[in-house]
């Protein structure tokens, strides 16, 4: 309830997080290279954080064990676990905020998640419990740094295996404190290891080594071609990588939608958390003959949002991760601004790293050359009699994670939902969203190998060596 909810955000609020990681992670590792975690909405540090040495990685890989208990101890454990996170939603408020720079409703919708994927798992892990097991090593991304971390972690540990897990290197303390509650819920230390460090140092270590029998991974498709290539290198040739990556994602909006509402729609998928998700929109196709009016509404919606600190109730859209990621959109909208194709930017605060959102005007999906993982929207137009060609652009990018559909003709939604090639297609709606155990997430392609994340195809991957899928 909206009740249950702002209680939760005023405990978040007063919850007193250890800041200096090292209490949190003494347990974990010993101390390597100190580096500071850093609040976007500031761009200061607010503590600190010891990377695995190549020494600990070593002991890692050396001492991980597969989780031999039976499974209604393992299901059991992970709903004790799903229990403490929910006992801790404040402090992972506090560090979403501070670390991910999400907004207060977005991770309110993160730690749900997270829960959900804990209590999903532990209740599918009865229809996995035989063999093999082995060690998976699960690497994750900064954008949904406890929901994918901790449902990545949770089915391999429900299928039995046990997990080196490599956290995204902006979001280590998250990261640290699920692994910190996992481990009170009863998870056996040498089943679950959190390693932090460098994606192409610490995640490239442990992406390669023969004593690691599978990779689950969601980040960007780059990394995820990193990978494969480096456990061709080093593990059996059959080693599963379950991988979950980026996407190019389109929404048609036809002459027959409801124009108020796919407004609205259209800016929550692309704007929501700072654009910063896997799932949200990046190249908007409006039909030729309401495009100057819906354009026109598209801004007027873009005018309500209130930028600003997370922590604040009324903010609506937060940071971008860091000031690499900044400087990559900032980029991307300068060279539109130089080019006469932006079409409306919103200002921003000065400082920290925020980036305000942009609408670009594009002649179609093939101008954009890759995912631009922020607060930009892309719009082109297209006649009717050219909707096959538009719906061909799309599929031609390779990529196949979200699209989005907004007609009222039945035959058109049918044929069009038939005809795209994406994991997950959303219509009259807005793009974003996935629920754990009904509605599941994934991609195909360029997006990733599946199965979906979520659903009931998802635990024979960790326990299955065959590997299907692209990469
Ligand atoms: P990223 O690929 O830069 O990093 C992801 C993880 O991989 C990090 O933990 C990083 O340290 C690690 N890594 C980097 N290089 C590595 C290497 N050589 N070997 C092993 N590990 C390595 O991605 P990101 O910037 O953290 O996340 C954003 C990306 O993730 C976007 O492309 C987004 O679309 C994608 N994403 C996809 C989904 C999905 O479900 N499909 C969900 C969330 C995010």
């Amino acid at each position: 309830s909206s009740r249950g909810v702002l209680t939760a955000i005023e405990a978040a609020r007063n919850t007193d997080v250890p800041l200096n990681a090292t209490s949190l992670l003494a347990a974990h590792l010993s101390a390597g290279e100190s580096v500071p975690a850093v609040n976007p909405a500031t761009g200061e540090a607010f503590g600190t954080v010891s990377n695995a040495s190549a020494e600990d990685v070593e002991q890692a890989l050396s001492a991980a064990r597969s989780w031999s208990a039976p499974v209604e101890t393992r299901a059991a454990v992970l709903n004790r676990a799903a229990d403490l996170y929910e006992a801790n939603t404040g402090a992972f408020f506090n560090l979403l905020a501070r670390e991910a720079g999400k907004t207060l409703s977005d991770a309110v919708g993160e730690v749900r998640e997270a829960v959900d994927f804990l209590r999903y798992y532990a209740d599918q892990a009865a229809k996995h419990s035989e063999n093999p097991k082995g060690v998976f090593t699960c690497i994750s991304p900064w954008n949904f740094p406890l929901a994918i971390f901790s449902g990545q972690i949770a089915a391999a540990l429900a299928t039995g295996n046990g997990v080196l897990a490599k956290p995204a290197e902006q979001t280590p303390l998250i990261a640290a404190l699920a692994v910190k509650l996992l481990h009170e819920a009863g998870v056996p230390r040498d089943a679950l290891q959190l390693v932090l460090g460098k994606g192409s140092v610490v995640g490239a270590a442990l992406t390669s080594d023969a004593r690691v029998s599978g990779v689950a991974f969601t980040g960007s498709t780059q990394t995820a071609l990193n990978i494969r290539k480096a456990m061709a290198g080093g593990m059996a040739p059959d080693a599963p990588l379950i991988a979950e990556t980026g996407g190019l994602n389109a929404m048609i909006i036809d002459s027959t939608a409801l124009p108020e509402q796919a407004a609205r729609d259209v800016c929550a998928s692309a704007f929501q958390s700072a654009g910063q998700r896997c799932s949200a929109l990046r190249c908007l196709y409006v039909q030729e003959d309401i495009a100057d009016d819906f354009i026109a509404m598209l801004q007027g919606v873009m005018d309500e949002y209130l930028l600003g600190n997370p922590w604040e109730l009324t903010t609506d859209i937060g940071p971008v991760i860091d000031k690499a990621a900044k400087a990559t959109i900032d980029q991307h909208v300068e060279t539109a601004r130089k080019e006469g194709r932006l079409i409306k930017q919103l200002d921003a605060p000065e400082t920290g790293h925020f980036v305000g959102p942009a609408l670009i005007r594009v002649s179609g999906i093939k101008d954009l050359q890759r995912e631009i993982f922020g607060p930009v929207l892309h719009v082109a137009t297209f006649r009717a009699e050219d909707l096959d060609k538009v719906i061909s652009d799309i599929n031609e990018t390779g990529y196949g994670l979200t699209f989005g559909l907004h007609s009222r003709i039945t035959k058109r939604v049918k044929d069009v939902s038939q005809a795209i090639h994406a994991g997950n297609i959303y219509v009259n709606r807005n793009q974003i969203g996935a629920v754990v155990g009904s509605q599941p997430f994934g991609g195909e392609g360029l997006s990733g190998t599946g199965p979906k994340a979520g659903g009931p195809n998802y635990l024979p991957r960790f326990k299955n060596r065959a590997a299907p899928g692209t990469y």
